[in-house]
């Protein structure tokens, strides 16, 4: 079998030595599969010849005709003007940089064939400096009859070199399958894809009929044919994990309504419709002898912890440990002090690990984990390190910010071999994604959702109001909390760093406290100790203080009902799922609440649509949507996306139509043709070893 392309580096190309090497490296081609799927910006039509008197401002085209004249103009700038006819009309050439040679060529009565683009000139239309070459009156078109692609490229690598070194692996491809067809006939058939090695041929050499459709825009159906492949590359690469996952076998525990009973009448509220369905479905999952791998989505506030705790509660009915992991410390503390609330009247153990557990207590949490005394362990992705060696777990409950990635999925998977089996997988989204989203970026995952917010939640008032009114916003802040209201006040910044941020929030802080000197005002930051955030945090649950000036950390979770109020500070620069998360901390209680989008003038109409997104919307869903809309997928599922994010050729928001379409065709591709669905993966993602390896 020969080498795959996208094995072959490009230095095997003839050409291409460690300069030419480096110069490709930097715009991502490594391999002789990266320039084929390097894909054209647009293409140049040069494939039939336009008339003079046809040609219209603004499009490129190739014309041809006999010199009239060539004159040297002075004007503000001195410049070469030849004109030319064909019968049907004239057009200027214009040069600006030219050679008396250049001029002497150019004699009256020679035929030449230029390309360019017409504009209006001093002299009625004209071309600048069009690429031109004198040639005999009869003498045919020498192209072929495809477009000219014009490449996304760098500094020092011209048009012609790119196209040159396509057309050398193109003759290699026709010559050796090493660009193999992973999609039957059937598959490419029912999807209307054309076969791999025609649409790579076509997107470098497109039919000239192609023209019209790519000059309005349209996708390359060649393109629309990779775009789809590797869509369907990554969608198998979860579902690969995910039929590794449940092969594996894992352990049944089925609802026994000893514990989960107990806690569901020592609760004070009752359960919603959507916890109650959700439940069912994660209970049905534990009962299964297979590994449980559910998604559950759940807006913010639609109450998805109890719904965890439930289910560690499950998995303690039948002896098994559970472990809860929160994407932050704050939000591990807060779990933590729910799950101790909640579980340790029941006489369920919790243990607590974080990467600020140290020491003598972190050695002895290792051993109440060892040694199984620990039913349920709560923490930060700490409990995932090696040291920590579970009992016997039966369930892992992650609330992520990101998404949770295979290794990590790996690494969970060893924890759960000392008692035999791969523990259950419940992960709780604190972002809604958008259903086509989800289907691509949790294939492997069984989707849940929770789409209903406990009774009584009035719905938060939002208003967009530019910082010039910050003292109103202050005075409104000084009256709601002399009322007995508690406030957010959240800083943003920039620069990703954390210390500046940080700062910032003290400087704010400072400030506040000297301009409401009534007021008690906390500080929460995420380079404060673990311990004095808690304090802090404490405080402001248990009502000592009136404000908490906070950065982005209190994102997730954080949960006082007495908050009724939200000054967030530029909020431009945050995203749209971001900023749904931070005002998901208002409106838990029965006070009317409400949130203040203080922005920063000048806003761009783009900031300004996303603001007021916030103000008309309080539904996750429909913002996620918005957010995808406005600023694209990668934004939407965060940046520590893996793979989906760095795709070579689909975009996932330009290719969304073929998300359906895509996950039927893998499905179909994993039933019919398995042994084709690691070659294809391998094709197309990064890293794909640790995916088929798995
Ligand atoms: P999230 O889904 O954002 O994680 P939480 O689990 O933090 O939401 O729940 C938010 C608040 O709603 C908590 O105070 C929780 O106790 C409360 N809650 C959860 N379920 C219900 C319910 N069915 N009825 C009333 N309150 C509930
Ligand atoms: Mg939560």
């Amino acid at each position: 079998m020969p080498e795959p392309f996208h094995h072959i580096p490009v230095s095997t190309l003839k050409g291409v030595g460690a300069a030419m090497a480096e110069k490709l490296a930097k715009i991502g081609l490594h391999t002789l599969q990266d320039i084929l799927f390097h894909l054209p910006l647009r293409y140049q039509d040069r494939t039939s010849i336009t008339p003079i008197g046809h040609l219209q401002l603004e499009g490129e085209a190739v014309i041809q005709g006999a010199v009239v004249s060539a004159d040297i103009a002075t004007g503000r700038r001195r410049s070469l003007l030849c004109r030319i006819a064909d019968g049907t009309g004239s057009v200027g050439l214009r040069f600006y940089h030219f050679s008396s040679a250049q001029k002497n060529q150019l004699k009256p009565g020679t035929e030449i064939r230029c390309f360019g683009e017409p504009r209006r000139g001093a002299s009625g239309l004209e071309i600048y400096h069009p690429e031109y070459s004198i040639v005999k009156p009869d003498e045919p078109l020498n192209k072929e009859a495809t477009l000219t692609p014009v490449y996304p490229t760098t500094e020092g690598l011209t048009q012609q070199r790119i196209r040159s070194l396509c057309e050398q692996i193109l003759m290699k491809m026709s010559a050796s399958d090493a660009l193999e067809e992973w999609l039957p006939a059937s598959l490419r058939q029912r999807f209307q894809l054309p076969s791999l090695t025609e649409a790579v041929k076509q997107l470098h050499q497109t039919p000239s009929a192609f023209a019209q459709a790519l000059c309005s825009g349209q996708r390359h159906p060649a393109q629309r044919r990779l775009a789809f492949e590797e869509l369907m590359a990554h969608n198998l690469s979860l579902r690969t994990v995910r039929q590794k996952v449940r092969a594996g076998g894992g352990f049944c525990m089925p609802a026994r309504h000893t514990l989960t009973q107990q806690l569901q009448q020592q609760l004070p509220f009752a359960l919603t419709a959507a916890q109650k369905r959700v439940l069912r479905e994660a209970s049905a999952d534990m009962t299964s002898s297979k590994p449980m791998l559910r998604l559950v989505q759940g807006d913010v506030g639609s109450g998805k912890t109890i719904v965890a705790a439930l289910t560690v509660l499950q998995a303690a009915e039948n002896g098994f440990q559970a472990a809860v992991m929160a994407p932050t410390e704050i939000l591990a503390e807060q779990h933590e002090r729910n799950f101790r609330e909640w579980l340790t009247p029941l006489g369920v153990p919790v243990a607590f690990l974080s990467g600020k557990t140290t020491g003598n207590k972190r050695l002895a949490e290792l051993e109440r984990i060892a040694s199984g005394e620990a039913m349920v362990v709560v923490g930060t992705h700490a409990l995932f390190q090696a040291d920590v060696d579970f009992h016997k777990l039966g369930l892992a409950v992650i609330d992520e910010q990101h998404r949770f990635g295979v290794h990590q999925r790996l690494a969970l998977r060893q924890k759960g071999e000392k008692a035999g089996g791969q523990p259950d997988q419940l992960i709780m989204t604190a972002t809604p994604i958008p259903r086509t989203l989800a289907m691509t970026a949790y294939a492997d995952l069984d989707c849940s959702i929770i789409d209903e917010l406990p009774p009584g939640r009035t719905p938060v008032n939002t208003v967009v109001i530019g910082d010039d009114r910050r003292d109103q916003v202050i005075e409104r802040l000084r009256s709601a909390c002399t009322k007995g209201q508690q406030a957010y006040w959240v800083c943003t910044l920039v620069e990703e760093s954390e210390a500046l941020q940080c700062q910032a929030a003290e400087v704010m802080a400072e400030q506040l406290r000297a301009t409401l000197p009534e007021l008690s005002i906390g500080l929460v930051h995420g380079r404060m100790k673990a311990s004095e955030k808690a304090e802090v945090m404490t405080a402001f649950k248990a009502g000592h203080l009136h404000l908490l000036v906070a950065t982005t950390v209190i994102e997730v979770g954080v949960d006082v009902p007495n908050a009724s109020l939200m000054i967030i500070e530029n909020p431009e620069r945050l995203g749209l799922s971001q900023l749904h998360q931070l005002r998901g901390r208002v409106g838990r209680g029965s006070v009317a609440s409400h949130c203040l989008l203080m922005y920063h003038a000048p806003l761009s109409q783009q900031s300004k649509a996303r603001l007021m997104v916030m103000r008309h919307s309080s539904d996750g869903f429909v913002i996620a949507e918005k957010d995808l809309e406005i600023r694209g997928p990668g934004e939407v599922l965060g940046t520590r996306q893996t793979g989906l994010a760095q795709m070579k050729v689909a975009n996932l928001e330009r290719d969304r139509d073929l998300l359906v379409d895509v996950r039927t065709a893998a499905q179909q591709l994993m039933e019919k043709t398995p042994e084709h669905v690691a070659p294809l993966i391998d094709r197309w993602v990064s890293n794909s070893e640790e995916y088929l390896n798995v």
